[in-house]
C-alpha cells in the first residue's frame, strides 16, 4: 500500500465514477484542514508528509482517504473507505464508509491493539458528495474532541489501561 498526499493524488482512485471533482474535493480539503489544525494543536506536524488527509492506495489502484494525528499514546483517525474482504478485492464504492475514532495505544504486557476511547458510529453513503461531507464532519468532530481535553485525559479514561 502506498501513502500519497492529497495534493498528489486523484479522487477517482476513491470515486471511480466521479465526473466533477470540485464539490467533493472542497469537502475533502475541509477535512484536511481540520486534521492539520488538530495536528498543530497536538504539537505534531501540521504540514508535509504524514499530515492532513492522505490517500492509502492499493497495488491495484483503489484508494481510501485517511487522516491521522497523534500525541504520545493517543491517536485521532478519520477514514473514508470501501470495506474490502481482502487486499485483492477489486470492488470500490458505492457504498463508501466513513468513521472516526480516538484510541490510545495498548499499555499491557502483550499488545492487544488500540484501545478505543471514543468513536463515531461508522456510516455508509451511496454518493461521493455525501461521503465526503461525512468525512469533513468526522474530521471536525475529531478536532473538537482533540482540542477539548488535554492529551493525558484520554489515557485516564481508558477502562482497559494496564489490563492483563
Ligand atoms: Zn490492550
Amino acid at each position: 500500500m502506498a501513502t500519497i498526499p492529497l495534493v498528489d493524488g486523484n479522487l477517482r482512485w476513491v470515486f471511480p465514477g466521479l465526473e466533477h471533482t470540485g464539490e467533493v474535493l472542497d469537502l475533502v480539503r475541509q477535512a484536511d484542514a481540520q486534521i492539520r489544525l488538530l495536528a498543530g494543536h497536538l504539537g505534531g506536524r501540521a504540514s508535509g508528509p504524514g499530515s492532513g488527509i492522505e490517500f492509502h492506495r492499493l497495488e491495484l489502484g483503489q484508494a481510501s482517504l485517511f487522516g491521522y494525528a497523534e500525541a504520545g499514546d493517543v491517536s485521532f483517525v478519520v477514514q473514508l473507505w470501501f470495506p474490502r474482504r481482502c487486499a485483492w478485492d477489486l470492488s470500490t464504492g458505492p457504498p463508501w464508509e466513513v468513521n472516526g475514532e480516538v484510541t490510545v495505544r495498548c499499555d499491557a504486557g502483550v499488545d492487544c491493539g488500540p484501545h478505543f476511547i471514543e468513536e463515531l458510529t461508522p456510516r455508509e453513503f451511496d454518493s461521493p458528495t455525501d461521503a465526503a461531507r461525512a468525512l469533513a464532519a468526522a474530521a471536525s468532530w475529531l478536532r473538537q474532541r482533540g482540542t477539548a481535553e488535554p492529551v493525558y485525559s484520554w489515557r485516564m479514561r481508558d477502562p482497559r489501561s494496564g489490563h492483563d
